[in-house]
């Protein structure tokens, strides 16, 4: 493994080879993939590896929290990437599907109110969609 590799692995998480190759292909990546990406990146890298290996490594990972699962396009699409610090989120391009991701947390200000301090608020989701440059016009 490349000592490049800035996400620390989880003591208690074998490394496998199939791990290593998942999750180097998410940190080589600039934007999340899904499954289907990560499979036919791997594919076209030479690697052999089952769709389904692909499902059960990153649910491996997700448990671990070294991956983020993000579900997009009324849950059509579920995104992979490496836990960085932070959350963020990202826009889907109906057209093409392309993911962008947003640069800020829309909802920073976002402070909802509750009577009687009925919930404690851990987490949000956005989800925004349009059109890409590509599919513009
Ligand atoms: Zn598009
Ligand atoms: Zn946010």
């Amino acid at each position: 493994m490349k000592e490049t590799l800035n996400i620390k692995w989880p003591k208690d998480l074998k490394r496998t080879k199939s791990r290593e190759i998942v999750l180097t292909l998410l940190q080589d990546s600039h934007s999340p993939l899904s499954a289907i990406e990560i499979f036919s990146e791997l594919e076209k890298k030479g690697e052999s590896i089952w769709p389904s290996t692909v499902y059960r490594v990153l649910d491996a990972f997700v448990e671990k929290g070294l991956v983020t699962k993000t579900a997009v396009l009324n849950n059509e699409i579920t995104l992979y990437d490496l836990n960085h610090s932070g959350h963020k989120h990202y826009a889907v391009c109906v057209g093409c599907h392309k993911i962008i991701t947003m640069e800020n947390c829309p909802m920073d200000d976002f402070k909802p109110k509750f009577r009687n301090d009925d919930l404690e608020v851990l987490g949000h989701k956005v989800e925004v969609y349009g059109y890409c440059n590509k599919c513009k016009d």
